[in-house]
Parts: structure tokens; C-alpha cells; sequence
């Protein structure tokens, strides 16, 4: 992959950077600002080395339309604070204001570009629509560096097509995502084991299939586990629980055990009749849930054994919540695993958005993982062996 080595040159230079910026908001207040500090690392590189860097990036959802409570401005400004520097904010993306912000530039200086999708052409479809819009991006900077891991599966103008009209690297980000996970998936050292939760099982199959021939052992939690006690024949409640997968599921199982991979599940789950923070919350076996209560966190006896199947693996991913830990009654088997993560030797890998939160809001720092992944589905269809098209076009070729 052709990284900011091969840039030669940058001083002087605009470098148009594409971030993954994604922060999660509340009103205008950013309440983790981990992907802000994953993507300093190469723009400190390029402002040391001269270059005029511009960021592009997106924030949530805006459907390709203006919407202000989706402006990147508090990014910027925060991005700033945490350089100690000024970062030019942008109102548009590529029209006037782009334009004299990118050519205020001074070398070493950072701008920022309004929201990327703003602009439908950024998603669409059409390929030309999007080519279009990608020139128009280009027209601001001399060389591109991809470096939003978080969106390099995704075939959008500012990821994909951008790289057709200028000269393309990746970032240190992108490279060393894709260095822990090419770890993950060519020799893991054993035993391996993966640990999955989170909402639903749907999003995650292909990875739990490919997994399958790869992991030693597979622990189950969170929302999906219901998904697959019921595939067992338990009665799951009100639990969140999807019957349209349970057929999938109990093909998943017996594939497993053909290949001696062990799948685990809860033997006991946190029960509330509502998922609510003041709901009164029991304990109990897992072929116990009573049909007016939902389980919402795995329960102690689980987390002792998922902890023990952690702390005695070499290698282990992890994506998903254990529970709704967003809410403090059901925080705790989510915490017993990210602790079992700090204390285990070997890799340990934290993917997705809500995990990667859920670790930061329970108080873990960064450091005390192997790695924490700012993407979610990029590293899960990395995980699954899928070419992931912003990677793709950085090949060498
Ligand atoms: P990630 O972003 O890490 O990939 P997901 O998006 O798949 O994780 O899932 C995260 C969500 O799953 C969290 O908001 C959490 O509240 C929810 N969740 C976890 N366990 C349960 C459960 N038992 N019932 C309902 N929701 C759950
Ligand atoms: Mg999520």
C-alpha cells in the first residue's frame, strides 16, 4: 500500500486528508472525541513536514443535504484545541468558502471542510456524479492521503473516486488499522478467541461465518446472544431477538462444531421488564427468562467466564457491547470484558463504534489495548476477507 513516504515532497504543498471525524454529539458537544485524536498522528506529520493540510470528513447522517446541527465547526474547533493551533473552518465544501480557505493556507497550516455529505454526490450511486464532485474536491489540493479507516469500505467520492484525480497514500491511521488486522486474520497467535455482542446478529454474519474457520472459540453476548439461545430452544422473553435468523444461527452452530471451534454462550442474563435506567433488574439462568422480562446484560457467572476465556488467549478481537451499557445497571459484563482485555498477554483488538465508546466511557484509556479500531464495519468486512474499495485503490500497482 503506498503510504505518506512515497508523498516525496509536501512543503508548500496542499494536501487534501480524508478523516474519519465521525464523533458522537450531544447537541453540539462532543462526548468522545477518540476519532479526533486517532487522526492527528498523520496530520501532525504532514504540518511538520510543511504542508498545507486540508481535511475532509463527514459527520453523521445529513442525507445530502445542509442540516446545521451536522457542521463540522465544533470538530474543527476541537481538532484546534487539541493541537494548540488554529484550524481554518470552512462553511462550504467545495465552493467559495473552500476555495479562500484553501488558498489562505500558509505551509504547516490546517483547514477544514464543511461536512462531505452535505453533498449527495458524495454517496450516490452514479459514478459520474460522484467523479464530478471528486474533481471538484481535487481542484482544492495537490496530493490526497486517505486516512478515515472508518469509511474505506464505502465506494464514496472523497474515499474512491478522489484518488483517480490526484496522487493517493495512506495515512499512518489507515496503515496501522490495516497492519492489526492483517495480523488478526493471516497468523494469529492461539488461542484466538473473538468476542461478539452488541445490537443485532444480522450485522454481523459474515463476519461470525468467516470467524467460524478462524477462531478457536466465539463468546456471545449482548443482544445477539438471544438469537442464538433461542436457536438452542430457550424461551427468550421480550429480549431483543431476531426468529428470522434463528435458521442461520443453528447452521452457524453445527459448522462450528464440525470444525471443533467453540461457541459460548451466556448461562446467565441481567432481566428488566423495560430498558429503562430505574427498571428493576433480576438475575437469572438463561433458560429462565420469564416472558414479560428482557435480558439486557449478560449476568456474573458469564462474565467470570468470559473473562477466564480472555485472559487465557493470546490473540482476541472484540466488537459488540456485552449489554446496554449505556445504562449503569447494565454496564457491568461489558466492563468485565474490557477489563479482561487489559489484563490478557498478547493482541488485544477493540472494532466498533459502541465498543470503542463503551470502553472509553467506562473509564479505560486507549493504551491499555492493543488496539482500538475507529471503524466498525470496515474492520468487521475486513475481518470477513472482503476487498474494501478505499483500500483497493491505494494498492501499489
Ligand atoms: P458496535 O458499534 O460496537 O459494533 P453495535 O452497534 O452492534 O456495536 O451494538 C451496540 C448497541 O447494542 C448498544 O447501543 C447497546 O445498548 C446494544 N445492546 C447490547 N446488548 C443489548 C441487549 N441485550 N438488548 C438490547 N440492546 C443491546
Ligand atoms: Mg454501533
Amino acid at each position: 500500500m503506498k503510504s505518506i513516504d512515497h508523498l516525496g515532497e509536501v512543503r508548500g504543498k496542499t494536501v487534501l486528508v480524508r478523516t474519519d471525524m465521525n464523533v458522537p454529539l450531544d447537541g453540539s458537544t462532543i462526548t468522545d472525541d477518540g476519532r479526533i485524536r486517532a487522526a492527528i498522528p498523520t496530520i501532525q506529520r504532514l504540518v511538520d513536514d510543511g504542508a498545507r493540510v486540508l481535511i475532509v470528513a463527514h459527520l453523521g447522517r445529513p442525507k445530502g443535504q445542509r442540516d446545521p446541527a451536522l457542521s463540522l465547526r465544533p470538530v474543527a474547533e476541537r481538532l484546534g484545541e487539541l493541537m494548540s493551533t488554529t484550524v481554518r473552518f470552512a462553511g462550504d465544501t467545495v465552493d467559495e468558502e473552500a476555495r479562500r480557505t484553501a488558498g489562505a493556507l500558509g505551509d504547516g497550516e490546517i483547514g477544514m471542510l464543511e461536512n462531505v455529505r452535505f453533498h449527495r454526490a458524495e454517496t450516490c450511486d452514479d459514478d459520474d456524479e460522484r467523479d464530478e464532485f471528486a474533481s471538484r474536491l481535487a481542484a482544492l489540493a495537490n496530493l490526497f492521503v486517505s486516512d478515515g479507516f472508518g469509511v474505506v469500505h464505502r465506494t464514496q467520492a472523497s474515499v474512491v473516486d478522489i484518488t483517480r484525480h490526484l496522487p493517493s497514500v495512506a495515512g499512518d491511521l489507515v496503515r496501522s488499522e490495516v497492519a492489526v488486522l492483517h495480523q488478526l486474520t493471516s497468523q494469529p497467535e492461539r488461542p484466538y478467541t473473538v468476542v461478539l455482542g452488541g445490537s443485532k446478529v444480522s450485522d454481523k454474519l459474515g463476519v461470525i461465518e468467516r470467524l467460524i474457520t478462524r477462531a478457536d472459540t466465539i463468546l456471545i453476548g449482548g443482544g445477539m446472544a438471544f438469537t442464538f439461545l433461542a436457536a438452542r430452544g430457550y424461551e427468550v422473553g421480550t429480549s431483543m431477538v431476531e426468529r428470522d435468523q434463528v435458521g442461520t444461527v443453528e447452521e452457524y452452530v453445527r459448522r462450528a462444531a464440525e470444525k471443533g471451534t467453540r461457541f459460548v454462550l451466556p448461562d446467565d442474563v441481567v432481566i428488566a421488564p423495560r430498558l429503562a435506567a430505574d427498571a428493576p433488574a433480576g438475575l437469572v439462568s438463561a433458560d429462565r427468562i420469564p416472558n414479560d422480562q428482557m435480558g439486557l446484560d449478560i449476568g456474573a457467572d458469564t462474565a467470570q467466564t468470559f473473562a477466564d476465556h480472555i485472559r487465557d488467549s493470546r490473540t482476541v478481537f472484540w466488537n459488540g457491547p456485552m449489554g446496554v451499557f449505556e445504562l449503569p445497571a447494565f454496564a457491568e459484563g461489558t466492563r468485565r470484558i474490557a477489563e479482561a482485555l487489559t489484563q490478557m498477554h498478547g493482541l488485544s483488538v477493540v472494532g466498533g463504534g459502541d465498543s470503542a465508546a463503551a470502553v472509553r466511557t467506562l473509564g479505560y484509556d486507549d493504551t491499555q489495548f492493543g488496539h482500538i479500531s475507529t471503524g466498525g464495519g470496515a474492520s468487521l468486512e475486513y475481518l470477513e476477507g472482503r476487498t474494501l474499495p478505499g483500500l483497493a485503490v491505494l494498492e501499489d500497482t
